[in-house]
Parts: structure tokens; C-alpha cells; sequence
């Protein structure tokens, strides 16, 4: 075999061994052209590789963001600076699905380096999270005790009346604290009115899925009502609350998807309280709900974390 046929021969090779790999796979060039992507990529971005190759990583897709929902691609992008000094990277980021919602992924990148030793570009593996396999888990269990919201595939209400029930009744035999928060689209009617309702019920599930990716598998997340969102928080404190509810906020935020020439995207009002003793389920939502009401009042988009209200 002539060394093109061995050359091809070995791409092919190396093409099916990533192909194969669970986790995403891609290469870029020294501009972050997309010149390769698995179909590990295709699996966890949503996104073929027709549509992604030649583009920059950083034009339209996945943009990546970091927990406080700050672009990694802008300032600190690992990929420009393992081509820049050939190290390998990692890093613990949310990227972009192609339905909108944020995943969390780790990511580790590596320089591609040509025969003559030049940096020619580089490869980024990335895994997304282990919670995955217990989210189908979860859903799957879910729906098995009719507990399942179909639309969001997040637990309904009842799920989440359950899970403040089981926290009420732990807090009073061992005095484990816990939050709640509650996330409410804001201008939610908007996007009902001007894209009409398939698009209020893809931003729906966009907003649910990026909520449920980023809590704690010991936390619970369900669709409390039309476009409510209610999360109970294990075994947390004030500061760590308020930091959860920021983020879920910010990455709401930064999920988006297109519909025609439109970028859809919405913000949530936050409201968030740790329980106390003297708590019912009822009290407790309650609280949460007008601590939200107070993110609406002073410009939406925002969270409130508070003793009372
Ligand atoms: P605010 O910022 O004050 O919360 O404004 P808003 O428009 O989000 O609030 P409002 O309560 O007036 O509107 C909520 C809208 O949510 C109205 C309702 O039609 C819509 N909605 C509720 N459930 C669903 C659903 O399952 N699918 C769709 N597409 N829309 C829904
Ligand atoms: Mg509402
Ligand atoms: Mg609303």
C-alpha cells in the first residue's frame, strides 16, 4: 500500500475509535475552525457534524460558560490558549444543547501537533456529567409513580409537595436545615404571544432541563405550576443558597435557542429561603413565592434570598 493509501487508511482508523468513544470529541485548527466531531459530540451538544464543521467554536455554538454563567470563550478560552503554548487544559464548564438548555460537561484539551513540531491546532474531550444516567433513572421512576410533569420530563408538583414533606419531617427528628427555591419566567405571556405557544412550550423544557442539570443529584427540582419551577435544597446554608440560586439563574440566562432568525431566550425571578422549624409546606412555599415577587418588583432577572418577607 502506498503511504496516502496507509495515511487514509490510519484517519479512518482513528475516525472510528473516536466515533466509538461515549464521551465528545473535536478537533480544531490554530483559527478554531471545527475540523472534526464526533458522534460522542453529536450525542451530547445535539449537534450534527454537518452543521458544526468549519465553524468557530466560539461563533454560535456550545459557548461555553462557567458555573457564574460567565463566557469562557471570550477572555479565558482553554482551547486559544493550549494553541497559544501548547498545554493541555481541563476545566469544568456548561455548554450550549442545541434545544437551548445548558449541560455541565468536563472538558480536557490537548495541542495537535503537525510532523514538524508547529502547534496545528487542538482536541477537546469532553464527558458530560455521571448524573446523566441518573436523571433517566429518574425519570423513568418518575413516570412509573405518576409523578412525572410529561411536557418538562421534571417531577410535577406532587413530586416536589413529597420531597418538602420528607424534608419538613427530617428537619424536626434531626434538625437537618434545608432551602427552598423558587424560579418564575419572567414575560412569559411575551413569548406565548409573539412566537406562539410550541415555542412557550420549547422554552419551557429548555428552562427545565438547564434547572435540573445544575443542582445536586440529592436535590430535587419540579415544574410547580404553568412556568414556575420549585427546587428543594438538601443540608444548606444561607451563603451557599444564595450562590445555588444565582447560578441557576445566570445559566438560565445563558440558554438560548434559534427559531428562524429569532435567538430565544428567557430570565427567571428568584426566590429563596432556608426553612424553620415553624414551617409547613405551605409557609415555606409561600415565603419563596413573595421573596420572588420582590425579584419581579426590582427589575426581574434577579434573586432573592431572605429570612422573611
Ligand atoms: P411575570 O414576569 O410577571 O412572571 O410575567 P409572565 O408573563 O411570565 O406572567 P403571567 O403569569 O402573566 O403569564 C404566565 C404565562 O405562562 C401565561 C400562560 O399562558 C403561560 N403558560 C403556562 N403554562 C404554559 C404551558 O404549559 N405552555 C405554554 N406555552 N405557556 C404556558
Ligand atoms: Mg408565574
Ligand atoms: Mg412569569
Amino acid at each position: 500500500m502506498n503511504p496516502q493509501g496507509r495515511e487514509r487508511m490510519d484517519a479512518d482508523f482513528t475516525r472510528n475509535l473516536l466515533d466509538i468513544l461515549f464521551e465528545g470529541v473535536y478537533f480544531v485548527d490554530r483559527d478554531r475552525k471545527v475540523t472534526y466531531w464526533s458522534k460522542g459530540a453529536e450525542r451530547i451538544t445535539g449537534y450534527k457534524e454537518r452543521e458544526v464543521l468549519g465553524l468557530r467554536c466560539r461563533d454560535s455554538i456550545l459557548m461555553h460558560v462557567d458555573e457564574r454563567g460567565e463566557s469562557a470563550c471570550d477572555r479565558s478560552c482553554v482551547i486559544a490558549e493550549t494553541i497559544r503554548d501548547g498545554g493541555a487544559r481541563e476545566a469544568d464548564l456548561y455548554l450550549l444543547h442545541k434545544d437551548g438548555h445548558r449541560v455541565p460537561v468536563s472538558i480536557r484539551v490537548a495541542p495537535i501537533v503537525d510532523p514538524g513540531g508547529r502547534i496545528a491546532g487542538a482536541v477537546e474531550v469532553f464527558s458530560d456529567n455521571p448524573t446523566k444516567d441518573t436523571t433517566a433513572r429518574l425519570i423513568a421512576e418518575l413516570r412509573a409513580m405518576a409523578l412525572l410533569d410529561p411536557m418538562t420530563e421534571l417531577g410535577n408538583r406532587r413530586y416536589v409537595e413529597m420531597q418538602l414533606g420528607a424534608r419538613l419531617k427530617e428537619m424536626e427528628r434531626y434538625g437537618w436545615t434545608f432551602g427552598v427555591l423558587l424560579a418564575d419566567i419572567d414575560r412569559f405571556k411575551n413569548i406565548n404571544d409573539t412566537h406562539g405557544h410550541d415555542v412557550g412550550d420549547r422554552v419551557l423544557k429548555m428552562v427545565g432541563r438547564t434547572l435540573q442539570n445544575s443542582i445536586r443529584s440529592f436535590d430535587a427540582m419540579g415544574r410547580w405550576g404553568g412556568e414556575e419551577f420549585l427546587a428543594v435544597i438538601a443540608n444548606v446554608s444561607w451563603d451557599h443558597l444564595s450562590s445555588i440560586a444565582d447560578k441557576l439563574r445566570s445559566l438560565v440566562e445563558k440558554s438560548s435557542f434559534t427559531e428562524g432568525k429569532d435567538s430565544i431566550r428567557v430570565t427567571v425571578s428568584v426566590g429563596a429561603t432556608l426553612a424553620r422549624p415553624d414551617d409547613t409546606a405551605e409557609t415555606l412555599v409561600k415565603r419563596a413565592d413573595r421573596l420572588m415577587y420582590r425579584s419581579k418588583a426590582v427589575g426581574r432577572n434577579r434573586v432573592t434570598v431572605g429570612r422573611d418577607d
